[in-house]
């Protein structure tokens, strides 16, 4: 069967719970009366698609399946995505129940594995802007190109609290305060939209429960050590307003609370969130985090059987899928796992796929196709990147720059869409280079400048003199995600970029930072030499906004959403730890529109 372009349904009619006029709950029932165990587990267990292809879909009952970052179909354009999701679930529909699949990527910052996608600032930059109807309207945004490509399931947003910035993790936090991190889950709202069938609407995520930001010396995957006390006070909050905001579906963090692994926390997971905060969406684990449980490689029995009687619905598992089935299905046939428990799971995941929609339409909606990378959403993404400019430094008013005589453009960042843009994007760890279609900072320079400007770039600095009247340099980290990107060593900037500062330095030229990076970096000692200094995180694909700030087409309105270290041996720094910072959490300067 063909699915025709948009929204026809092929969910077969001899099936008994197609009427969509019943309330949800009643189709669940009845759906769940029907299966069999196997079934069952079935839709517990999501494979990457490497790996759980087509023929494992049906064969195995498998009743979901992700991308892991830069896992995508070829050709990867838009179009590739909803063919290859279509048949997808025509794999799931052909299947005894019809049961239709939930397809889950992590479009984090736009629908970032998408080639040609809107790739909008990380988390840290949205932080900055301090608009949570911003972060809304970039969920709808999101929403749409990743409903466009077909994909349901969305594992965004980030709602972690970064406590100490050597973490890998740090940009994919809205900052280091709890309520930044709640007003971005206002993204739910715009990325489920008023109904999860609602036309272009998916479902989201809020992770990593919990405590991820907060592990001792900000090892990704660690461990959090701190009073039950803190941990509600500083990491629970945003969970509570995902849910407060219907957020589909909630994943567990890979790291421990004081030594105890949160996939298999059943305190945590039952007894807090789906108890006491009264949580009714999906539990779903991390990306093979189950077989992290006991801190030996391999899954096991026990893991499994910790994992789910914890609370955990459904399992990220990657390759490991079929392992993890046998071994699931072992421990409910040995009791050791009630049926209770599976039919709990059971019923909050076909919940959502009938909340969804998904039996009423379970192909591509291909009005949203042609919204992937257009005009709207880049023109989005240049406000928040203009919004999430933090002037940190602007000696002798040398910014706003006007738009006359030449300016010197440097550093390994100035064109570089891949660093602008840093990890997953195209891949896991990102990449340097032209990955994607997109703004450059130094191509929004040379358009904003415009014509009565002379712009001259080199990435080393090299040919400036003195008929300059200003050097921009754009320095700061290249791409990485996770425990890659951990800094246990130095926060530094690295030997590329300061060779390129001496040299426009040596020049007498008055030099301008733009700091490309995930995070506060140790520059108290480079500080000096610089008179001026605009932390421009992580922006994404439209540059342009970063030029807006620098030639006061925008004022700025950015403050840190983190406390910046004045050496990196304070780390963990934080607002009111009474450690002496460089920059004070919510430091931003600002100047009139030129
Ligand atoms: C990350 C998650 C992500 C998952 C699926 C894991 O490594 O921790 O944030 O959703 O991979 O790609």
């Amino acid at each position: 069967v063909q699915p025709s372009s948009p929204k026809t349904s092929s969910t077969p009619t001899h099936l008994p719970y197609p009427d969509a006029s019943l309330p949800v709950a009643q189709r669940v029932s009845r759906l769940m009366a029907r299966m069999t165990l196997d079934e069952k587990l079935g839709q517990m267990v999501q494979g990457e698609r490497q790996s759980a292809g087509m023929p494992e879909v049906t064969g195995a009952l498998l009743g979901s399946v992700l991308s892991a970052g830069g896992s995508a179909p070829s050709p990867n354009t838009a179009t590739g995505w909803a063919d290859m999701y279509d048949g997808f679930q025509r794999a799931a529909l052909s299947t005894r129940l019809g049961i239709p699949l939930m397809y889950g990527v992590d479009a984090v910052h736009g629908h970032n594995n998408v080639h040609g996608a809107t790739i909008f600032p990380h988390n840290i930059g949205l932080g900055a802007t301090r608009d949570p109807a911003l972060a809304q309207r970039i969920g709808r945004a999101v929403a749409e190109e990743v409903a466009g490509t077909g994909i349901d399931w969305n594992f965004a947003p980030c709602v972690c609290v970064a406590r100490n910035d050597r973490w890998g993790r740090t940009y994919e936090s809205a900052g280091e305060k709890p309520e930044l991190a709640t007003n971005l889950a206002r993204y739910v709202t715009g990325l489920q939209g008023a109904k999860l069938n609602a036309p272009g609407a998916v479902m989201g995520t809020a992770k990593h429960y919990l405590a991820d930001g907060g592990t001792t010396g900000g090892d990704d995957r660690g461990n959090t050590q701190t009073s039950e006390a803190q941990l509600r006070a500083i990491h629970l909050p945003p969970y509570r307003e995902a849910i407060k905001r219907g957020v589909g579906s909630i994943m567990i963090s890979y790291s421990s609370w004081n030594g105890d692994r949160v996939h298999g926390h059943k305190y945590l997971i039952t007894d807090v969130l789906k108890k006491e905060l009264g949580y009714t969406g999906i539990v779903v684990s991390d990306f093979n985090g189950i077989e992290q449980i006991d801190n030996r490689p391999g899954l096991t029995g026990d893991e499994v059987r910790q994992a789910i009687n914890a609370g955990i619905d459904l399992a990220m598992e990657g390759k490991t899928w079929q392992n993890f089935l046998d071994l699931l299905r072992a421990e409910v046939k040995a009791g050791r796992v009630p049926m209770a428990r599976i039919d709990d799971a059971n019923r909050r995941i076909l919940t959502k796929k009938f909340e969804l929609g998904l039996f009423e339409k379970p192909f591509t909606d291909r009005t949203f196709t042609p919204t992937v990378g257009n005009a709207a959403h880049r023109a989005l993404a240049r406000e928040a990147v203009r919004k999430s400019q933090v002037v940190l430094k602007n000696d002798g008013k040398v910014l706003p720059i006007a738009k006359t005589g030449k300016i010197f453009v440097a550093g390994k960042n100035a064109n570089d869409i891949g660093n602008q843009s840093g990890g997953w994007t195209m891949e896991w760890h990102g990449r340097s280079g032209d990955i994607t279609p997109g703004t450059t900072i130094l191509e929004g320079i040379r358009e904003t400048a415009g014509p009565g400007t002379t712009i001259t770039y080199d990435a080393n600095g090299a040919g400036i003199d003195r008929s300059y009247r200003v050097a921009i340099a754009v320095v700061g980290e290249t791409p990485y995600a996770e425990g890659r990107g951990d800094r246990p060593q130095g926060m530094g900037l690295d030997e590329a970029d300061l060779r390129t500062l001496n040299a426009l330095r040596a020049s007498g030229v008055p030099v301008v930072v733009v700091l490309v990076s995930g995070r506060p970096l140790d520059i108290a000692a480079h500080l000096p030499n610089w008179d001026g200094l605009v932390a421009a995180w992580l922006p994404g694909t439209e540059g342009g906004g970063v030029a807006d700030v620098l030639f006061g087409d925008y004022a700025p309105t950015g403050k840190l959403p983190v406390t910046w270290m004045r050496s990196a041996a304070q780390q963990p720094i934080n607002d009111g730890d009474g450690k002496p910072a460089l920059f004070r959490y919510g430091f931003g300067l600002t100047y009139g529109v030129r």
